[in-house]
């Protein structure tokens, strides 16, 4: 979590550079924003708590000052509030931060006995306040970056000033992710690519154990032994302007209205049954899958577990990865651990990528971000091609691993030969041509269900086998954007417990697509309406006796949670918009999450 933003350049605008920046990273953190800059050879910071607009008001953007490191905040150590917001500041170093010192309670006991003082509560101020101990010791900032690296524990991505060198930023990295960025006339350091796209696609990820110097020039790269490293110039060949709104009100309805580019850049990489023996035949030799990730990636896991042991017979253990992390796996050299993340760089899930492939066992990553730690480090990585996701809630890129999902479901249902070759080709041909039915989701209406669910504080999703699976996925959407209490539940489960929560008008929303759970389900449904709920349903068929029904176009099975899906976003978005909550950054959140 967190932006980090750092421009070094010839032209003297770095706060316009600056603030652009931390914008276009905003996603990543808002709770306060802040920047150091260069001004005669003095370094200025200003702070403000919210959102960058706030910081932006308090600045004059036409200041000369041609360097500069900025800083969109997520709080782990300390209240969301100015004094906390970063840069940090300790002589003449000052620091942005993104991630956690583990031992920073320690460290700034050790330092405030020799003295130093403290004025926020984060662990970040703790590494301002090492690395100034190191400079007045040794004069020296290189050195005293290594010896300061040495002290830390936790992970942590760092842009670094030093009063004494106006015309360089320094940066280190270790589990969170940093770029560092070469323009014509500037070098540029951020959290992720969009930061930069409005001067340069050339770019080059830091790695673990270097540090960047960057003048406006040139950047040096250098080891701990402070020997100089070449590094491979990296290119980005996206489209810059999918990350700006357009015509939109929201990113997040931008992206949702994005599903289909998303569903067709994906299926041409795997039309055929030859492009998918291409692309996936390394798959076929393992005989149990353990997946793992975090938040809508694990309900792809649930619903990948449901689609793949039904229709393949391989086992899956899906877990959760703040768990899986600590605890026992049982995977041996027949076994694929498989890890999904928009980012790939979720810190929890990128721990466990870290965890098996010490147990040598072999490992595929579900990525969107190419060149993400995770897609690096894995032995396999498959690409989900969303493109640059900027609402916090995800919607096209959780769509692009159930793509990937149904395929690689279909794929090894062919080899394993419980799908025939003309299965095979019927389930593409349908992929391919979901144009006319996504149109018709997307245009039709919600406002009335959605006015409805928005009076209300407590909403449950309902649905069996893949059905719960997007169900828990749906719940998830509507609770993080529109701060409703949400939940999902296998449609059976319910009257364990929770029943007792369903109350008259109580909105039950559940999911029908699975046929052979069509009948149970139904019996669930009319459980909660005895009880006082109301009922909508997602179905591809028409249902006597239910107050809403969001008609589906019938589909085989395999691809329906890819339609079920949709409209249960854009009702989210809906009641959201309805609530007039701040849709494409929720409260608290922050997407990317590379902290534990
Ligand atoms: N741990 C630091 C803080 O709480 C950095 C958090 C972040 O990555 O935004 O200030």
């Amino acid at each position: 979590m967190c932006g980090i933003i750092g421009y070094v350049g010839e032209k003297k605008n770095a706060l316009k550079v600056l603030i652009t920046g931390l914008k276009a990273l905003e996603y990543r953190g808002y709770d306060s924003s802040g920047i150091a800059y260069f001004k005669n050879q003095k370094i200025e910071v200003a702070k403000e708590k919210g959102k960058i607009e706030k910081l932006e008001k308090i600045l004059n953007l036409s200041t000369s000052s041609n360097i500069g490191i900025a800083h969109t905040r997520w709080a782990t150590c300390g209240i969301p509030d100015k004094i906390n917001a970063h840069p940090h500041s300790s002589g003449k170093i000052t620091i942005v931060h993104n991630g956690i010192i583990e031992n920073y309670e320690q460290l700034k006991k050790e330092l405030e006995k020799e003295g130093y003082h403290f004025i926020s509560q984060t662990d970040s101020e703790t590494i301002a306040v090492l690395l100034d101990k190191y400079y007045k010791e040794s004069q020296d900032i290189l050195k005293s970056i290594i010896k300061t690296k040495k002290r830390l524990t936790g992970s942590y991505a760092l842009a670094i000033l030093c009063e004494d060198i106006p015309s360089k930023i320094f940066a280190i990295r270790k589990d969170n992710p940093l770029i560092i960025a070469k323009s014509n006339d500037a070098s540029f350091i951020a959290s992720d690519i969009p930061a930069i796209l409005n001067y340069t696609n050339q770019y080059y990820i830091l790695d673990e154990n270097e540090i960047a110097i960057l003048s406006k020039d040139k950047i040096d790269f250098k080891n701990d032994t402070l020997e100089t490293i070449n590094k491979k110039v990296l290119t980005f060949n996206g489209d810059k302007n999918s990350s700006t709104k357009g015509d939109f009100s929201h990113y997040m309805l931008k992206e949702i209205f994005e599903e289909k580019d998303v569903i067709k850049r994906i299926v041409k990489d795997y039309n055929d049954i030859d492009q998918l023996i291409q692309n996936l035949s390394f798959l076929k030799k393992y005989k149990k899958f353990d997946i793992v990730a975090c938040g809508s990636a694990y309900h792809i896991g649930v619903i990948a577990k449901y689609l793949i042991e039904e229709h393949i017979s391989i086992p899956v253990n899906v877990e959760v990865a703040s768990e899986y992390r600590y605890k026992n796996n049982f995977l041996d050299n027949e076994s694929l651990a498989i890890f999904i993340s928009q980012s790939g760089e979720t810190a929890d899930t990128l721990a466990c990528v870290r965890k098996v492939k010490e147990k040598n066992i072999d490992t595929l990553g579900i990525i969107n971000v190419e060149e993400s730690s995770i897609a690096r480090e894995v032995d396999y990585a498959i690409y989900t091609k969303a493109g640059p996701e900027i609402a916090v809630a995800t919607t096209k890129a959780f769509l692009a691993q159930l793509i990937i999902i149904v395929l690689i479901t279909l794929y090894l249902g062919y080899e394993k030969k419980y799908f025939t070759k003309e299965f095979l080709n019927e389930r593409l041909n349908e992929l391919s041509n979901m144009d006319s039915d996504i149109d018709t989701i997307l245009n039709s209406s919600y406002e009335k269900m959605a006015k409805i669910i928005a009076k209300h504080q407590n909403v449950f999703f309902l649905g069996r086998n893949i059905d719960y699976g997007i169900a828990l996925e749906a719940s998830l959407k509507l609770k993080e954007i529109s701060y409703i209490h949400s939940e999902a539940y296998p449609a059976g489960e319910l009257k364990h417990g929770t029943i007792s929560l369903i109350e008259k008008n109580t909105p039950v929303i559940s999911i029908l697509t699975k046929n052979s759970t069509f009948d149970k389900t139904i019996n669930n449904i009319k459980e909660v309406k005895t009880r006082g709920a109301y009922s909508i349903i997602i179905s591809t068929k028409k249902i006597a006796d239910t107050e809403e029904i969001i008609l589906i176009p019938e589909k085989n099975e395999l691809l329906l949670p890819i339609l079920a899906i949709i409209p249960l976003q854009l009702l989210a978005y809906h009641v959201a918009s309805i609530r007039g909550c701040d849709i494409d950054k929720p409260r608290n959140l922050a997407k990317s999450v590379t902290v534990e």
